[in-house]
């Protein structure tokens, strides 16, 4: 028999469609998983018929490789993981590969890197985005750790990906972590996305009163250019899919998000590293505060509130409102990719922006046309300091300013939430500020604890105290 190119661990939706789609392109997969019974459906079930082969333990998995050999994990991140692999580590030899598809922690994938290099395994770290339909006809992978992996997986991981323009959504991110770093950011980016959507269907139903149908109409056109992606093409399918009685499903489904945890971890990287990025934290915080059912139905008993309705223009309220969208998704990119230089500095990673916005651009739940224009952006200047500042970007921003914030203001008189559009609005206008009130907070750190100021008629680096209290 001949030797499989690769042996994938861990049979449920990802890794399933994930060897199916390399069958497809003719590698010849072995398959493990902790649960017999699951490989054995796999193989008599979809598999069938294909060159898919099974193997019912580890050692017979790592029999079954050609060397050196590549195993791919597709399990629960976190201890599985490690207890994987330190199973395989006896069984393989140096030069030997693990590769690691699941949404683990990039800091665990630093250190199980490192470890690994100790005993002459190359360790991969690889983001895969798309779901279980990427996974099986192409999705964005973002592979990153030992560099001396890339040539040996990489035939196999580009040929799997989704391709934009002939161009695989798959590149080297870069060493360690940074592939799981960049899929944390994209699954962060992904919860901002997602949440700026929900804001805008709310204004449009709650304030406006559009009806589902309608709702629905407003998504496909918008759909059509600037903010055509993937989220606002299900979107729009969504509104307009009927429950068995012909009303629409969505206003059955309990309101209440849930989240496995990546967008919370990009916001914890965000304040250790001590860059903003309001966006991500207030869609993190909006599913928390849905979460919070029981308790916001008591509070609005206690606290009665009157949606107003829009009696306004409302086809101008829906242009502004499509502004508004488009204004705080710039933003939150902006604020994400300017988190990743941030952590390519602080954890010395080389990451390519313009390879990371094509990485992203399909197969994944954040595909768009917009991140071409961001590739663009940064193949007109691999050293751009924020998205904010390439021409593109800039102008967009002035000529959506408008509209984003009539929407904000009339969120706010409605009483509808908009806490991504509004607080991306005040990042906007904090960032282009040349002088924030941080002169006050200054001048108070130095009055209660002594932390002194720099004086704006002095050189910087020079530090004074005021005795607050002394005079005056
Ligand atoms: P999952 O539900 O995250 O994990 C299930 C797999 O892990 C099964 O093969 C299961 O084996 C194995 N497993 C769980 N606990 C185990 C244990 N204690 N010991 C040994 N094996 C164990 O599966 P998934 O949704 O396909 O995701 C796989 C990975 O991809 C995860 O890291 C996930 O975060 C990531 N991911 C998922 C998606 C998605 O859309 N679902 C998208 C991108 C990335 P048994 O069958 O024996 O239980």
């Amino acid at each position: 028999m001949t030797k499989a190119d690769i042996g994938l661990i861990g049979l449920a939706v990802m890794g399933q469609n994930l060897v199916l789609n390399m069958n497809d392109h003719g590698f010849k997969v072995t398959v493990h998983n902790r649960s017999a019974d699951k490989t054995d459906e796999f193989i008599k079930g979809q598999a069938a018929g294909t060159q898919v082969v099974a193997a019912y333990s580890l050692p017979e998995l790592v029999d079954q490789l050609a060397a050196p050999r590549i195993v791919m994990l597709m399990v629960k991140a976190g201890a599985v993981v490690d207890q994987y692999i330190e199973q395989l580590l006896p069984l393989l030899a140096p030069g030997d590969m693990i590769v690691d598809g699941g949404n683990s922690l990039y800091t665990d994938t630093n250190r199980r890197t490192d470890a690994l290099k100790q005993a002459g395994i190359l360790y991969v770290g690889t983001g895969v985005s798309g779901g279980e339909e990427g996974a099986r006809h192409g999705p964005s992978i973002m592979p990153g750790g030992n560099p001396q992996a890339w040539e040996r997986v990489k035939p196999i991981l580009q040929t799997i990906s989704a391709k934009v323009n002939d161009e695989p959504c798959c590149q080297w991110v870069g060493d360690q972590g940074a592939g799981h770093y960049v899929k944390m950011v994209h699954n962060g980016i992904e919860y901002g996305d997602m949440q700026l959507i929900c804001e805008a269907y709310q204004l449009l139903t709650d304030g406006l009163g559009l009806t589902a149908e309608e709702c629905a109409g407003v998504f496909a056109e918008w759909n059509q250019a600037e903010l055509s992606s993937y989220l606002i093409e299900i979107t729009a399918n969504i509104l307009a899919y009927q429950d068995s009685d012909g009303q629409p499903l969505l206003d059955k489904i309990l309101d209440s998000a849930g989240q496995k945890g990546t967008g919370k971890w990009t916001g914890i990287n965000a304040l250790e590293l001590g860059i903003p990025l309001t966006l991500i934290g207030e869609a993190v915080f909006a599913r928390c505060l849905s979460a919070m059912k029981d308790e916001r139905v008591r509070a609005a008993e206690r606290l009665p509130r009157t949606l107003k309705r829009f009696d306004g223009d409302k086809a101008e309220m829906i242009a502004a409102i499509r502004q508004a969208l488009y204004a705080s998704k710039i933003i939150s990119y902006a604020q994400g990719f300017r988190l990743m230089r941030e952590a390519a500095s602080e954890y010395r990673w080389t990451l390519n922006y313009g390879d990371i916005a094509l990485m992203w651009r399909g197969g994944c739940i954040i595909r768009s046309a917009f991140l071409g224009d961001i590739k663009q952006a940064y193949t007109d200047n691999p050293q751009l300091e924020n998205l904010l500042l390439a021409d593109f970007f800039a102008n967009a921003m002035q000529t959506a300013e408008a509209g984003w914030r009539k929407a904000v203001m009339t969120a706010i008189e409605l009483g509808v939430p908009t806490p991504a559009f509004s607080s991306a609005l005040a990042y906007y206008d904090g960032y282009r500020s040349a002088r924030l009130p941080a002169n006050l907070l200054q001048a108070q750190r130095d009055y209660f604890g002594a932390h002194s100021y720099e004086r704006i008629d002095q050189p910087r680096g020079r530090f004074f105290h005021t005795d607050w209290t002394g005079r005056g």
